[in-house]
């Protein structure tokens, strides 16, 4: 048997299972790691108790002959998921020392579950991943409380939003985490730290107990190390819930088996027969940096030979993505963060004279530089005057966008691009730049604008050693083909099997 920590969750799952190993002993050693591992950032806090309590509860249901593939697998989540037991601060001061009174959907259904909605997947929380403050980022810099180092190479960012899930992963401090992703925020660390995620449609998973950022591109996900576990955990977090009226009602899926059914005329040398893989132009642009293309052709290659067939596909409007997210997100925000006044939730200043002054101090404490910046800009679009030359003009191209994905869906079966322009920058090169920033997120903003489900799959290596991932996009509801072909080009390669040297 592999050491512990070497486990993916589907393979943890089956030691489970055999009665290998118990959820005690793997959270127990995964606990040690990551507090060894204290330096990377990645946990912004853990309870070994609370965990090892779960741990014992999830052995005990299997004492009692209940099967299940995530059983007492340990993992740990994004802290923009509300959890009961657990501090919850979205990676803000405003919410230093908050306590929520109940959990997210998405961590109770892959917890213990709820009285009177069934029991969950029965997995260990072992704490909450660090995250740029409400999601808002890149580099995972934004964080109001520590960096995130990344640990393929420790003098670079993480990735963002969920950059605290991305490095905790890598790191082999757990097989999973959950993660969000309003404009690329799983599929872009996953990139950067040699993992697989996927951001389901939007309304595959449940937004209720998620702290919202922007409400109509909110959407959770797993980042694993495979897309095989991916499928599990996706089956587990995902669903119907009637207290979030944008989840999607649609029966269970078993995206396992359906990332395993073979297609149709596939043979066993030719997996992907008969699939056709788009490629916007857009996606390739001649600024793409070199290693990166060189990657993401590469593997494109090999899904040549699995089977698959490449088309010429454009979306034409891929750079007009950024301006449209950019007015859409913040608009969303400003009105999502009013709710952090000071009475309700989080922090309220020490002092203050009257009940304005205790709106101002404790807002202008409480959020970070960039929070304040979209906070700023999201008001400034929805205003009265500015309302129709912004707003509306944005949600027009939103629109266009997605009509634009449906044209290319017309000529081929998934999408495929990179996820990012580069490799994972270092440390500070672009924390002083929100612009430079919101450019690198060009290839994730589209489909996030369309509501489609996305996926990030480690291709290869590109400057300094570090991973290059490929994105390959899905039309509505096409989680389970989407991870089909990230399978079988699993099955094919071992890009997501390397591990960061030292882990
Ligand atoms: N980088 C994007 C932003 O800063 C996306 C973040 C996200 O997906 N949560 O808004």
């Amino acid at each position: 048997m592999k050491a512990l920590h070497e486990m993916g969750v589907a393979e943890m799952g089956r030691a489970l299972e055999r009665k290998q190993l118990s959820s005690a002993e793997a959270t127990k050693h995964l606990l040690a790691r990551v507090a060894a591992h204290e330096h990377l950032g990645a946990l912004l806090c853990t309870d070994a108790t609370l965990a090892l309590r779960q741990a014992s509860a999830a052995d005990a249901r299997r004492a009692a002959g209940e099967r299940g593939a995530l059983l007492g697998v340990p993992l740990a989540h994004k802290d923009i998921f509300v959890t009961r037991d657990l501090p919850t601060t979205a990676g803000s001061k405003m919410l230093a020392n908050y306590r929520s009174p109940f959990d997210a959907t998405v961590v109770a259904r892959l917890g213990a579950g709820e009285p009177g909605r069934g029991a969950g997947a029965g997995m260990v929380t072992l704490g909450k991943l660090n995250c740029d403050e409400f999601a808002m980022g890149s580099s995972n810099e934004n964080s109001a409380w520590r960096v995130v180092k990344n640990p393929w190479d420790a003098s670079r960012v993480p990735g963002g939003s969920s950059g605290g899930s991305a490095a905790a992963v890598a790191a082999r401090l757990m097989p999973a985490a959950t993660g969000t992703d309003t404009g690329g925020s799983i599929r872009q660390p996953a990139s950067f730290c040699g993992l697989t995620g996927i951001k389901p449609t939007y309304g595959v998973c449940s937004r209720y107990g998620m702290i919202a950022f922007a409400s109509s591109l909110d959407q959770a996900g797993p980042l694993a190390r495979s897309a095989e576990d991916c499928a599990l955990l996706l089956g587990a977090m995902s669903g119907f819930d009637e207290r979030d009226s944008t989840s999607a009602q649609r029966p269970p899926q078993d995206f396992h088996a359906q990332m395993l059914a073979p297609r149709d005329g596939a043979t066993a040398a030719h997996p992907l027969k008969g699939l056709r893989i788009g490629l916007p132009k857009e996606f390739f642009p001649t600024a793409l940096a070199p290693d990166v293309d060189r990657a993401v052709r590469a593997a494109l290659a090999e899904f040549e030979l699995l089977g698959a067939t490449l088309v010429d596909v454009s979306l034409p409007r891929t750079e007009l993505s950024i301006p449209v997210y950019y007015i859409i997100a913040p608009a969303e925000a400003s009105s999502n963060l009013s709710r952090f006044d000071g009475v309700r939730y989080g922090h309220r200043a020490a002092t203050y004279t009257d009940l304005e002054d205790m709106y101002k101090k404790s807002r202008s404490e409480g959020f970070g530089a960039e929070a304040k910046r979209r906070i700023m800009i999201g008001t400034y679009v929805l205003s009265h005057g500015y309302y129709d030359a912004y707003y509306l003009q944005a949600q027009k191209l939103r629109r266009m966008i997605a009509d634009d994905f449906q044209a290319c869906f017309a000529r081929c079966d998934l999408i495929a691009g990179p996820v990012a322009p580069t490799v994972a920058w270092k440390l500070g090169a672009k924390s002083d730049d929100p612009v430079a920033n919101y450019l690198a997120d060009i290839f994730t903003l589209p489909a996030s604008l369309a509501g489609l489900p996305g996926m990030s799959l480690p291709a290869g290596f590109g400057e300094g050693a570090m991973p290059v991932g490929l994105q390959l996009i899905g039309n509505y509801f096409q989680e389970g083909p989407l991870l089909h072909a990230a399978h079988a080009f699993q099955q094919a390669t071992d890009w997501h099997a390397r591990v960061p040297q030292g882990y």
